[in-house]
């Protein structure tokens, strides 16, 4: 038997089919007494722990399923099915406030997130941002994504440097894009020993250059988006263009429950 009719063989398992699945992104979760403040009009890139852990219990409460980069893909090609209510929950940027404070919480509840790493951030040698001496943004370095590993996480690339993947593909700059992704990929194979399947564009920046250079190493890429309506995804999605939630304090809780809420089928945007 070939594997072409093999592969037709297997029954086709479409119950779900009609899933929209949502992907929270969060950057960091810091303690309510020691967070950055939240000010109108600019982009705030993190929830307080008491939100993180009402949100996360919510989760848990209503019966969600979460799942992995690899289960969605096997999903968008047809060949598994998803638990019910099936959700993600990414970490961008390896800051050390993840480490410090969602990896806990996620611990108790048993489940597994993907964090996608600045691979410079790691390695000590990207210059952390001015503060007045707290440590809201600390990286997270190899030794604890090892753990996070160990924890079940998932290891996604988020380039090296983190820099506007689509505005270097504007300048024509597609030597330093694919330096960007592969370099970024043997520095987790060297220092964590997994191959990267999936893959976050920083910023949420791309275009189709951008897109067809990731889709060379990477099996899966997502976007994020702040504004509404929300978008999921579905079994029409590509999976070089995955959409995501980004997930602050900005989002009320009534949000936050509309958005994990609609995974069934309806008529919310998918990416
Ligand atoms: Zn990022």
């Amino acid at each position: 038997m070939t594997e072409e009719m093999r592969t037709q063989e297997t029954p086709t398992r479409s119950t779900n089919s009609g899933y929209q699945v949502p992907i929270l992104v969060y950057h960091r979760v810091h303690p309510d007494d020691d967070a950055p403040p939240v000010i109108a009009g600019e982009r705030c890139g993190h929830v307080v722990l008491s939100t993180f852990v009402r949100q996360m219990s919510y989760l848990q409460y209503h019966d969600f399923s979460v799942i992995t980069y690899r289960e969605l893909y096997d999903w968008l090609r047809v060949e598994a099915s998803l638990p019910p209510k099936p959700v993600l929950i990414d970490f961008d940027d390896n800051r050390g406030a993840v480490y410090d404070y969602a990896l806990p919480v996620l611990a108790e509840h048993g489940w597994p997130a993907t964090c996608f790493v600045i691979t410079a951030l790691a390695d000590g040698k990207l210059p952390e941002p001015e503060h007045d001496g707290s440590l809201w943004y600390t990286a997270m370095d190899w030794q604890q994504l090892e753990r996070l590993c160990e924890a079940g996480w998932t290891i996604g690339a988020h380039t090296r440097t983190h820099p506007n993947l689509r505005k270097l593909a504007e300048a024509g700059c597609h030597a330093d894009i694919r330096a960007e992704l592969r370099q970024s990929r043997e520095d987790i194979e060297r220092e964590l020993g997994v191959t990267p399947f999936c893959f976050a564009y920083p910023g949420g920046e791309w275009n189709e250059v951008v897109e067809e250079a990731v889709g060379q190493l990477f099996a899966t890429a997502r976007h994020w988006y702040v504004d509404s309506p929300f978008r999921y995804v579905t079994r029409r999605t590509n999976p070089l263009r995955l959409p995501a939630q980004n997930i602050s304090e900005f989002l009320s809780f009534a949000d936050f429950v509309a958005f994990v809420e609609q995974t069934a089928a309806g008529d919310a945007m998918s990416g």
